[in-house]
């Protein structure tokens, strides 16, 4: 016989609490789990083009030779919570194309979140990649991407996205609502570390 521990529930039934009104309860959104795109009325959507991204790769010249139309990614995300509610969660589906500028992999621009604790899940759906993290000594890491991998964010811990296959990658993520994005602080120093590709292999230096 299974004999199972006796766990107490130690409510407290006196304490005052916060009515919650039902009816204001978002409504569900919507993913499509083969190709990870999030449909619904509540879907915002945010790209960013090769122009949009001056200065983030270091070749700088083979950067002025390319389009700068193409587009790097695009992000739909579901914000269910006003922006900067604290205790709320936000989800979002990045889809980061194919490419490279000069040796360097097409990647994400990558941030700080303003309230530096604050912790992110990405997990993969389709594609190959690199997830970068670095901490605020500007050391840094990385993490294969794969479908199905699964990453959580630390807080204190900048994070980028970096294609390194042939087709998209697609990853889903989920952020406190409060979280924020901190991209200038990734616009003055950069990541220390670059995912460039030698002699056709993924290389982190
Ligand atoms: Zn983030």
């Amino acid at each position: 016989m299974l004999l199972l521990p006796q766990i107490e529930h130690n409510f407290s039934y006196n304490k005052p609490y916060m009515s919650i009104d039902l009816s204001s309860f978002p409504k569900p959104t919507f993913v499509d789990w083969s190709s990870g795109l999030l449909e619904g009325e509540a879907i915002e959507q945010s790209r960013k083009t090769l122009g949009q991204l001056a200065g983030l790769f270091h070749d700088r010249e083979a950067w002025s030779r390319m389009d700068p139309e193409i587009e790097v990614y695009k992000v739909r995300f579901w914000r269910p919570v006003p922006d900067g509610k604290t205790g709320g969660l936000f989800w979002g589906a990045t889809t980061l194309n194919p490419g490279r500028v000069g040796d360097e992999y097409f990647m994400t621009h990558g941030h700080f979140h303003s309230l530096r604790d604050r912790a992110e899940l990405y997990a993969t759906i389709s594609g190959e990649g690199a997830l970068l993290l670095m901490d605020q000594e500007s050391q840094t890491c990385s993490q294969t991407m794969t479908p199905g991998s699964v990453h959580y964010i630390p807080g204190n811990v900048a994070h980028r996205v970096v294609n390194t296959g042939s087709i998209p990658l697609v990853f889903v993520a989920s952020w406190p609502s409060d979280a924020g994005h901190d991209y200038q602080k990734i616009r003055d120093t950069g990541f220390s570390k670059r995912m460039v590709a030698r002699d056709g292999v993924p290389c982190l230096i």
